[in-house]
């Protein structure tokens, strides 16, 4: 076991660094609101949103949303757009889509109860914002819609995609969903566009679902399980998010969860360790209870034997806490995979997460964050300031952080780590040193504690102690995150937030 004197070591080692946001525009409010160096001082909203109390045409009144868009020109100059890129990189095109049907108290990403006016006129607002991308001189070929529930409104979503495909060299899709709209008809929609489909399950236990809130809204356990196993090849990569270390998890829930992941059909699964956010942890002690991450480790350690261990494992690493189900059929190219006909689904190469696969990443919509040359940006998480935003023809970016060179490192070092494998020819190239020069007290700190595997002169890769060190690295990266989103919503105004918490 990691004791929990490394863990905070290599947590101050690595974290801390990354969230001082400053806005654009460098107003005084919305500097204490992004300006989250001391965590202390994020406001904890304890307050809950009554989800019985779905948002009604005064609610679009109170987000000052008009009912049409009156359009524009198309903005890509001023201080709320994305920078173009630069010339031979590769980019993934991240797209937010921040309602859901019912707002989970563990949940800390820019979402907003469904109201399906408000959606209508969002989803308009993200293919003019997409457009404005083309206009700065973008490309992509992988594209990923998150949220929220991208689903909420197929048809919608359908449109936005194929816009994207349209404007950009795009031959690789990820979606997210939640079980609910597990639907013939939505997959039906799907089927050809998305090739990676991730679904949020989080536990197939229906103690656990009911503690979430999310037992009414998305469906049982069996439920799922039965929808997982009807739909789940009808993608080249189908996904289940799970979460685990949730405070009334025992062991035996864990293990029934992981029989229920192998029973599924799913050809990856992706088990986050729960993570509090400050603004959730009272919503989440009254809901789940309050987290203890000294089980962690050994949860982490039963998945990874459930999934991984034995003579014949069903699947593999894909990155630390994601694993690929091992397929029968030969692996190909992803070209192979996207271009085979929806009634011919295989599973061929799966798509992983992309934070894994790449490092640099403009984000559209409310709430998104792009990482772009050493910069991190954070669009608006006000869907009012949003629209009239994309509706003035400019870009939404709301906050600014720069990452110092040494910082890159940092990011680079723990993101691909987190992957499995630091390539030390690329850093070589990118920083014109060795991680060992560049990083000296972090390298040998993994050195020391045994959580480097296997090195030769190309790359390092982790033992099964580094993987959950990254496991918890990641997890605390995360959690500062969401004090970053804590506080780009403690800048909302009133009207806002009432909607947010009632
Ligand atoms: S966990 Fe998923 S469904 Fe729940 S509020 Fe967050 S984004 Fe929405």
């Amino acid at each position: 076991m990691i004791s929990e004197r490394i863990q905070s070591h290599v947590m101050r080692l690595f974290n801390n660094h990354y969230f001082s946001l400053r806005p654009i525009d460098k107003a005084d409010d919305l500097a204490k609101g992004l300006n989250c160096q001391n965590s202390s001082g994020c406001p904890n909203h304890s307050s809950q949103l009554n989800h019985s109390d779905q948002l009604g045409t005064s609610s679009q009144q109170v987000l000052g949303l008009p009912q049409s868009r009156t359009g524009g020109t198309r903005g890509t100059k001023g201080t709320k757009a994305l920078p173009a890129p630069v010339l031979g990189r590769k980019y993934l095109l991240y797209v937010h889509v921040p309602f859901c049907k019912q707002l989970c108290p563990y949940c800390s990403f820019n979402r907003y109860p469904f109201q399906q006016g408000l959606a209508e006129v969002y989803f308009e607002d993200l293919r003019s914002e997409m457009r404005m991308l083309k206009d700065l001189g973008y490309d992509f070929r992988s594209l990923y819609v998150g949220g929220g529930t991208p689903t909420v409104l197929p048809l919608e979503l359908v449109r936005t995609i194929d816009l994207a495909k349209e404007l950009f060299s795009i031959n690789e899709v990820s979606c997210e969903t939640n079980p609910d709209d597990l639907t013939p008809e939505i997959v039906k929609l799907l089927q050809g566009r998305v090739q990676r489909l991730s679904v949020g399950v989080q536990s197939f236990d229906d103690q656990l679902l009911a503690q979430m809130q999310r037992f009414h809204s998305y469906g049982s356990g069996l439920q799922t399980l039965l929808r997982i196993q009807e739909l789940a090849d009808s993608f080249p990569t189908f996904n289940v998010d799970m979460i685990f270390n949730f405070p009334s998890q025992t062991e035996d829930m864990l293990i029934r969860d992981l029989a229920y992941v192998l029973e599924s059909g799913c050809s990856q699964v992706t088990f986050y360790p729960l993570m509090a956010a400050p603004s959730v942890s009272s919503s989440l002690s009254a809901t789940v209870g309050n987290v203890n991450y000294r089980r962690e480790q050994y949860f982490y350690e039963i998945i990874c034997e459930a999934l991984i261990g034995g003579a014949n494992p069903e699947f593999e690493f894909s990155d630390a806490w994601s694993f690929n189900r091992l397929a029968s059929a030969p692996s190909g190219s992803v070209d192979q995979a996207v271009n085979m006909p929806p009634e011919q689904p295989q599973k061929l190469r799966r798509i992983d997460e992309y934070i894994v696969d790449y490092e640099e990443y403009p984000a559209i919509g409310s709430g998104g964050f792009s990482y772009l040359d050493g910069n991190l940006y954070v669009n608006t998480f006000s869907l009012r300031d949003y629209h009239n935003s994309i509706n003035s023809g400019q870009m939404s970016v709301y906050g600014k952080t720069r990452f110092a060179r040494r910082d890159q490192m940092r990011y680079r070092f723990m993101m691909q780590l987190f992957g499995l494998r630091l390539d030390k020819k690329r850093w070589l190239e990118d920083f014109g040193c060795s991680v060992a020069q560049g990083l000296t007290a972090e390298y040998f700190f993994f050195q020391m504690i045994g959580a480097i595997g296997y090195e030769d002169e190309s790359e390092i890769r982790l033992s099964p102690k580094g993987r959950y060190l990254m496991v918890a690295l990641m997890r605390e990266f995360f959690i500062g995150v969401n004090k970053v989103r804590d506080k780009a919503r403690s800048s909302l105004d009133p009207s806002e937030m009432s909607v947010l918490y009632g």
